[in-house]
């Protein structure tokens, strides 16, 4: 593991200290989240018609990327998407919003995931995902570049997974989401891991296999973090008024690498991580609600 480091400038002959942002590579999806909203939702067999329709950029590796260049990192992208239109909205807020993307590939026949969402005026919803080209990014595709850390999730295939943590030397933060399987090797390598109530309950006492820190976030009771089984540090979500809770636990994960890899202390880094999950509920949407470091700090 290397961290991200503070270094002199040497070439003005200053005594400024320069501090260099932390690096990230995420590797995850890119989805279109396309989301019809309607007064009721349709049972099955049932069309509702009247819906205004909205797209979104989603998946979690391309919020998890946002979220950490937001707050101050030089981050990549390393995923997969289709070669149409989709792509291109889909990547639309990560390229204004300067993460890199040339590490992210094209494949030619499999189109850009997409989420189908249906949104009831009660607040319901019904959410159909076609992975499409995420499932079909491959260890040969990624090119790792180096980087103090790497974030990924399971919404990509686990081999290309397994790849990336085995061929990656820095800080490896792996969000367990959305819950499923995976191999003991991937725990066991892990530095950071982050999981939901559910996802921890879930995995239960194999995330003790990790000699790294578990976050188990707790929604709007705030998070904990935990070695082996012992917690070592728990912070309260600041008190805000919650508009939507989308990308809250992404943002918490970017936050959290963020911090760690700045070097702050476990209690700070997860006090950093539960204001940046709190100021993301604050407003709606995903990517459009991800926070400054200003708006973190703010919060406070
Ligand atoms: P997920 O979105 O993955 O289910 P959580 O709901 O646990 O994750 O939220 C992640 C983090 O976001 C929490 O640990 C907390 O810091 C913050 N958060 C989520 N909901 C709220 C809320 N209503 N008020 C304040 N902070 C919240």
């Amino acid at each position: 593991m290397h961290r991200g480091s503070t270094i002199s400038s040497s070439t003005d002959c200053s005594d400024t200290a320069v501090t260099k942002p932390p690096s990230i590579v995420v590797v995850g999806s890119v989805n279109l989240d396309i989301v019809a909203s309607a007064e009721k939702l349709p049972r099955p067999g049932e069309t509702v018609t009247g819906a205004t329709l909205e797209r979104f950029p989603g998946g979690k590796g391309a919020n998890q990327a946002l979220a950490a260049k937001r707050l101050g990192a030089d981050v990549s992208l390393v995923a997969c998407v289709g070669d149409d239109a989709e792509a291109d909205a889909a990547l639309a807020s990560l390229r204004a919003g300067g993460v890199g993307l040339s590490a992210c590939v094209t494949h030619a026949t499999r189109p850009t995931g997409v989420a189908l969402i249906s949104v009831s005026a009660d607040g319901e919803n019904q959410i159909v995902v076609a992975p499409g080209a995420n499932s079909a990014l491959r260890a040969a595709d990624i090119q790792l570049p180096p980087a103090d850390g790497l974030i990924c999730q399971l919404e990509v295939p686990i081999a290309a997974l397994e790849y990336a943590a085995g061929a990656f030397e820095g800080l490896f933060c792996i969000n367990l989401a959305p819950a499923l399987d995976v191999p003991d090797s991937l725990i066991q390598r892990a530095d950071l891991i982050v999981v939901n109530e559910t996802e921890a309950d879930f995995y239960g006492g194999r995330l003790e296999q990790s000699g790294g820190l578990v976050a188990r976030t707790l929604g709007a009771r705030g998070a904990e973090l935990a070695r082996q089984g012992q917690v070592v540090a728990r912070v309260a979500a600041p008190v805000v008024d919650a508009v939507d809770t989308t990308g809250a636990g992404d943002t918490f994960t970017a936050a959290l690498t963020v911090a760690l890899i700045e070097q702050q202390g476990e209690e700070a880094a997860l006090g950093f991580a539960c204001a940046a999950g709190a100021a993301a509920v604050t407003r709606a949407g995903a990517q459009p609600a991800l926070p400054s470091r200003d708006a973190v700090l703010r919060l406070l």
